[in-house]
C-alpha cells in the first residue's frame, strides 16, 4: 500500500473521476444528472448520471449476454485469477484517489479511508482472486456402474445493491466473491456514493474485465434499486443497507422472478461490561466503538450495557475517551473522526435524538450538531443515559455518534437486555472470566460476538447477521457459495 500521506486538499482539488453509467463497457450519460455534494462543506462536488428503469434493463441485458457466452465464466479459473489480482493492484495504485474521493462523497477521513475501505478493497479482490482457483468440485462415492459429480456453477446475472458508510469495502465484498466464480453483475450504488463505485469499474476494465460483466447504475432506491430488485432477469440480489430496504427487497425478490435474496441489515450492538473486565479497554473501545465512521455503521456498538457496580467509573473513562474524538474536516490528516455523510443524515441522527431525549433519556455530552459554520455536517460523540432497554433510543438504530447507556446487575440479565432488539448482528462483551464470556457469547442471538474487543474480522471470516440484521453472511469461501448453484450429473456408465 502506499503509505506516504498525499495533500489531500490538493488531491481533492485535482482527482478525476467518472460520471457517466457503466453500460455494456461503455460509459452511458443516463436519464439526467444528480449532484453529488460533500458533507464536509456543502458543496457541489459534480454531478452524476441517473439511471431510470431502462438503462437498469440494459446493464442486466448486458450482464445476461456477457454469462450465457461464457466470456467471463467460461474463462479458465487461472485467468479469471489474474483479471481479479491485477484489478486488486490496480487499486492499490490509485489508494489516494480512491481514498480522497470517498472522504469528498461520505464524508470519512481520507486517511482513515486509504487505511481501512481501500486497502479492503484491495486485499478482498485479491482474496477471492487467489481463492478462485482452489475450490474444487466433488464426485461422491457411488456404485461401479455410475458416476456422480456435484458442481457449484455460477448462478447467473447478480443485482447488487449497497450503502454509502464503507462504499469501497462493501462493494467489493459482493463484486469479488460473485465475479470470483463467474457470475456477471450490475452494481446499484448508494446515491450519496457513487463516484468511488464508478473509479473502481473503471480500475476492474483497465484490468480486464470483459464488457458486460460488470454494469454500474447509479441513481435512486426508488427507481435504480427498485429495477433491480424486481427485475425478472436477475438471478441473486445481494444487499447491504437499512432494515426497511432489505424488507422492500425480500418482497420485490419474492413477487418477480422468486430470486435468491441476501440481506445485509441494521444493527445495534453493545458493549457489555461485567464488573471483572478491564475496564480501561472496555470504556476507551466503547467510545471508540460508536464514535468510529463517525457512528455511520451497522455494528456500531451504539449502547453501552455495564453493571451497576462499575458503571460511574466506566461512564468516566468513556467520556475522557470521546473527548479526543471529536469531529473534524476530513481532508484534515489528523481528524479523529469526519463528517455525517449527508445533511439529511445530520437530521436524522438529530431528530433520534431528541426524541430519545423527550421520552425520557438524559443527556451527558453532545447532543447538537457542531462545526455549522463549515456547512458541513458534523455531529459530536453523544451519551444518554437513564434509559430502560426498550426506551426508543435503546431501540433504535441511529447510524450517528450516540451512545444509550443501560445497566444490569445479573449476568443472564445483561445477556437479555443484548438481545433485547429486532436486530442480531454483532456485540462484545468484557470479562476476565472465560467461562462467563462463553455463557455470554453462547446466549447472545447475534451474528458475531467479540470477547474483549471489537471489530475484529478478516476476509477468512463470515459476517453477517441473525434475526431482522438480515442473513446471507459476505466475506470467506461461504461468500463465493452464495453465488453459485449446486448441481449435480448422474451418468450410467455401461
Ligand atoms: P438504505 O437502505 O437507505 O439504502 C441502501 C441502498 O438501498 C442504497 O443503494 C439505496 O439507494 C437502496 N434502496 C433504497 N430503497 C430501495 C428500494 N426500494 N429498492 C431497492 N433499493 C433501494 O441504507 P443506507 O442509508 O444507505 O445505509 C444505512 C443502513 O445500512 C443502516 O441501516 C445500516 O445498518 C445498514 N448497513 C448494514 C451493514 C451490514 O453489513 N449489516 C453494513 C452497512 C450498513
Amino acid at each position: 500500500m502506499t503509505t506516504t500521506a498525499p495533500d489531500w486538499n490538493a488531491l481533492a482539488a485535482s482527482v478525476e473521476f467518472p460520471t457517466d453509467l457503466l453500460i455494456d463497457g461503455a460509459w452511458d450519460s443516463g436519464v439526467g444528472r444528480v449532484e453529488v455534494i460533500s458533507p464536509i462543506d456543502g458543496r457541489v462536488v459534480t454531478d452524476v448520471a441517473q439511471a431510470d428503469g431502462t438503462a437498469v434493463d440494459q446493464a442486466v441485458a448486458s450482464a445476461r449476454r456477457s454469462f450465457e457466452d461464457r466470456r467471463w465464466a467460461g474463462l479458465a479459473p487461472v485467468d479469471r485469477k489474474d483479471v481479479l489480482i491485477r484489478w486488486a493492484h490496480l487499486v492499490n495504485d490509485h489508494a489516494p484517489q480512491l481514498a480522497v474521493l470517498t472522504a469528498l462523497e461520505m464524508g470519512k477521513p481520507a486517511r482513515e479511508a486509504q487505511a481501512i475501505d481501500v486497502r479492503a478493497c484491495h486485499r478482498t479482490l485479491r482474496w477471492f482472486g487467489e481463492a478462485l482457483d482452489k475450490v474444487l468440485d466433488e464426485m461422491p462415492k457411488v456404485p461401479d456402474s455410475s458416476w456422480a459429480m456435484i458442481e457449484r456453477e455460477p448462478a447467473g446475472v447478480v443485482g447488487a445493491i449497497t450503502p454509502w458508510n464503507f462504499p469501497l469495502t462493501i462493494e467489493t465484498w459482493k463484486i469479488a466473491p460473485a465475479l470470483a466464480v463467474g457470475c456477471s453483475v450490475v452494481l446499484k450504488p448508494a446515491e450519496l456514493s457513487p463516484l468511488t463505485a464508478l473509479y473502481v469499474a473503471r480500475l476492474g476494465l483497465e484490468a480486464g474485465l470483459p464488457e458486460g460483466v460488470l454494469n454500474v447504475v447509479n441513481g435512486t432506491g426508488a427507481v435504480a434499486g427498485a429495477a433491480l430488485a424486481g427485475h425478472p432477469d436477475v438471478d441473486i440480489i445481494t444487499f447491504t443497507g437499512s432494515t426497511a430496504t432489505g424488507r422492500r427487497i425480500m418482497t420485490a425478490a419474492a413477487e418477480s422472478n422468486m430470486k435468491r435474496p441476501y440481506l445485509e441489515l441494521g444493527g445495534k450492538g453493545a458493549n457489555i461490561v461485567f464488573p471483572d473486565a478491564d475496564l480501561d479497554a472496555a470504556a476507551a473501545t466503547t467510545a471508540w466503538a460508536v464514535t468510529y465512521n463517525a457512528g455511520q455503521m451497522c455494528t456500531a456498538g451504539s449502547r453501552l450495557i455495564v453493571h451497576e457496580s462499575v458503571k460511574d467509573e466506566v461512564m468516566e473513562r468513556v467520556l475522557a475517551a470521546m473527548a479526543g474524538l471529536q469531529p473534524d474536516n476530513p481532508l484534515n490528516h489528523d481528524a479523529p473522526i469526519g463528517a455525517i455523510a449527508s445533511s439529511r443524515q445530520l437530521d436524522t441522527v438529530h431528530g433520534i435524538v431528541t426524541r430519545g431525549l423527550a421520552e425520557g433519556g438524559r443527556l451527558v455530552t453532545g447532543g447538537s450538531p457542531t462545526l455549522t459554520e463549515t456547512c458541513g455536517s458534523y455531529y459530536p460523540p453523544t451519551v444518554v443515559d437513564d434509559l430502560t432497554p426498550d426506551s426508543y433510543l435503546a431501540q433504535t438504530e441511529v447510524f450517528g455518534p450516540v451512545l444509550s447507556v443501560l445497566s444490569f446487575s445479573g449476568d443472564q440479565e445483561a445477556v437479555d437486555i443484548g438481545n433485547a432488539t429486532p436486530y442480531g448482528l454483532a456485540s462484545a462483551v468484557w470479562t476476565n472470566d472465560l467461562s462467563r464470556a462463553r455463557r455470554a457469547s453462547k446466549g447472545l442471538r447475534m451474528g458475531t460476538v467479540w470477547v474483549n474487543c471489537y471489530e475484529e474480522g478478516d476476509l477468512t471470516v463470515p459476517f453477517g447477521g441473525v434475526k431482522q440484521s438480515g442473513f446471507g453472511s459476505d466475506k470467506s469461501l461461504h461468500a463465493m457459495e452464495k453465488f453459485t448453484d449446486l448441481k449435480t450429473t448422474w451418468i450410467e456408465l455401461s
